[in-house]
């Protein structure tokens, strides 16, 4: 390939999260409480084959279509739903347009727009955490992505400003929704991927459902818009195990995965409660994590790494951010936090 033809990869990092293994680990949103174990017994119960899979995960997407109602015409999946994500700005913008989305976000999105030629526009969130969707909308974007629940900030973005998005953005502009952690914030925006053809909610197994290690998540929205992904997204992009998995995870797991997702957020009500108390102003959380604004974020976090806690810290603005587990693990963080900040 001659060096016009290669992309500028100088200015994408790759993600390397600190490799070093803490004894408790609440750094990633994953399920705290592991795989669903009927998810393990669907898998140990199941013969392999050297098959392929079906190309575009037919089988799991009859279950999607069962659990929200969408048509299977109206569901695309992928190897995580970054990989769903990844494909949608391949398939809905072309190189040199932009991409807008909030500021802060989940780090992999001005990455993925990079990677597919696209410019990545932040758009700063408002002090109390939401979205400025007239912001947005003038920013000149073929895509713009939010997430709601917000990853980091971990609250619900407003209805109204959802609504904004989707009722005031022009025809040739699509709204991507993220809601990799809707399962505990008790609302979603499928109604508005229902009613307008040009927002498409994206959704994972990674989160709630216990399965990060699989890599499966999907999209929810008009059919011409899944079929553009679905071809930008090549065929075998789930596995055979990542189906079963997740077609598990859906039914006989669900029980449990309902009854951990309760638990989360029981836990996250009483851990925003203990921070309250120490004088902290955590972000009301919707997802199964909180994060909190707090000074020397980065020296508190090696701090409670040095004492077995893993957290993830943000410098700028500086914060930290905690996935809700078991309540006694919580205690344990808060301990190892209460002494980091005393010796930081
Ligand atoms: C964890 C996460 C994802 C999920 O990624 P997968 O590729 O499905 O594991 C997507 N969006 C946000 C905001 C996340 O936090």
């Amino acid at each position: 390939m001659t060096e016009s033809g290669l992309r500028d990869l100088d200015a994408i990092p790759l993600y390397r999260p600190d490799p070093t293994t803490c004894r408790i680990d609440l750094s990633d949103n994953t399920n705290a409480w592991g795989v669903p174990p009927a998810v393990t017994a669907a898998l140990a119960a199941s013969t392999l084959s050297a098959r392929y899979p079906s190309p575009y995960a037919d089988d799991l997407k009859r279950v999607i279509a069962g659990d929200t109602g969408f048509p299977v015409e109206s569901i695309v999946t992928g190897c995580g739903s970054d990989d769903v994500l990844d494909c949608a700005m391949r398939a809905l913008a072309r190189p040199g347009e932009r991409v807008a989305f909030p500021d802060p976000t989940f780090p992999m999105i001005p990455a993925f727009a990079l990677l597919n030629g696209l410019t990545p526009v932040a758009i700063p969130m408002t002090p109390d955490y939401q979205i400025d969707p007239a912001r947005m909308l003038s920013s000149d974007a073929r895509i713009i992505y939010v997430c709601s629940p917000s990853n980091p900030t971990g609250n619900a973005l407003s209805r109204a400003s959802l609504e904004a998005l989707a009722s005031r953005s022009s025809r040739d502009q699509v709204i991507i929704i993220d809601e990799a952690y809707a399962e505990f914030a008790g609302c979603d925006a499928l109604d508005l991927a229902r009613s307008y053809d040009r927002v498409l909610v994206t959704r994972t197994f990674s989160k709630a459902f216990g399965l990060a290690g699989f890599r499966v998540g999907y999209a929810l929205g008009n059919p011409s818009l899944v079929a553009a992904i679905e071809k930008s997204r090549g065929p075998y992009k789930v596995s055979a195990l990542g189906e079963r998995a997740a077609i598990a995870a859906l039914t006989v797991g669900r029980p449990w995965v309902e009854d951990r997702v309760r638990l989360a957020m029981d836990n996250r009500s009483r851990f925003e409660a203990s921070l309250v108390e120490r004088g902290l102003a955590p972000v009301p959380s919707s997802a199964n994590f909180v994060y909190l604004p707090i000074a020397g974020a980065m020296r508190i976090a090696s701090g409670m790494r040095e004492r077995g806690v893993a957290v993830r810290a943000f410098p700028a603005p500086e914060a930290l951010r905690f996935t809700i587990g078991d309540w006694p693990v919580m205690l344990e963080a808060l301990a190892a936090f209460d002494e980091a900040r005393r010796c930081a």
